[in-house]
């Protein structure tokens, strides 16, 4: 079967295909010709995939799925949230983000925060959703050159080590995206 795979994304990309069997065939955009970017402008990790894959959907055509993931830090009354992405404004990287997180929890002792992925799979017009959430904590400082976006300050509770100092396939295993990604393909395969 092929799914088309809605993000723009080359990490979360190939983070996927690392966790799907064989039998999946992910398509990523490149692959059917979509250059653009994909409207995300809803308040919620639903809302944010959902639309995601609906415009693949009706725009392309195909069976797709997106995901929409948020960092949720505890003391921060789950700051940055579904705007983990623009956390240091609308211009900034994942390193301005993280020296955001940073300066927030300086001198803070409750460093507990989880990712949180939600995503959408539309399949014949018909909408499903899977969630994955992994809890751990913010450390002081960056470690790790692995992965994306937050993984250098998020150390997965059980482990001393962050994502970002973990390959795809550790990662995956006990990470949101691949919570969701099993949820996924236990549906596909049921
Ligand atoms: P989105 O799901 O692409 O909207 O991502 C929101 C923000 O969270 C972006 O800044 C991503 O870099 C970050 N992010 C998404 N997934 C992960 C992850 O698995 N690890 C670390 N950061 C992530």
């Amino acid at each position: 079967m092929k799914l088309v795979f809605a993000t723009n994304n080359s990490n979360k990309l190939s983070e996927i295909r690392s966790l799907v069997p064989d039998g999946i065939e992910i398509l990523s955009l490149k692959d059917i010709n979509c250059l653009e970017e994909l409207p995300e402008t809803q308040n919620t990790l639903i809302g944010n995939s959902l639309q995601k894959a609906k415009y693949i959907s009706e725009t392309y055509g195909f069976n797709c799925f997106a995901d929409d993931t948020g960092l949720e830090i505890d003391i921060l009354n789950g700051e940055p949230g579904v705007y983990s992405a623009r956390y240091a404004g609308d211009e900034c990287n994942s390193e301005d983000n993280i020296e955001k997180v940073i300066e927030k929890l300086e001198g803070e002792e409750d460093r507990k925060a989880k990712f949180r992925t939600v995503i959408a799979l539309i399949i014949d017009g018909k909408e499903t959703f899977f969630e994955g959430a992994c809890k751990g904590r913010i450390i002081k400082t960056k470690s790790g050159v692995e992965g994306f976006g937050y993984d250098p300050i998020f150390t997965p509770d059980g482990y001393e080590i962050t994502f970002a100092e973990m390959n795809k396939v550790e990662k995956g295993a006990i990470s949101h995206r691949g919570k969701a990604v099993e949820k996924l393909v236990g549906f596909l395969h049921r």
